[in-house]
């Protein structure tokens, strides 16, 4: 499926790969992985993603994380001392 073909029905006519984590049943840790899939026959292929092309999307996350979290909780603060102080 990496070569572009279909293992199934040979077809070239593949989805781009996508990007998703998902989480064990049992297990607390997160996998990324790349999954393909054929237009044609709806075969669907899981590829785990190297270190090397996890590594910019744990960045983004991080980031993504600072805004979602850490940044409304600078400002509840920052909101909170104006409230008291200002
Ligand atoms: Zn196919």
């Amino acid at each position: 499926m990496m070569s572009r073909k279909c293992p199934k029905c040979g077809s070239s006519d593949l989805k781009a790969p996508r990007h998703i984590r998902a989480r064990g049943v049992t297990s607390a840790k997160y996998r990324d992985l790349n999954i393909i899939t054929c237009r044609k026959c709806r075969y669907t292929e899981f590829y785990e993603l190297t270190e090397d092309e996890v590594a910019p999307i744990n960045k983004k996350a991080g980031m993504i994380i600072f805004f979602a979290a850490v940044l409304p909780t600078l400002i509840g603060i920052g909101v909170s001392v104006w409230l008291i102080w200002g």
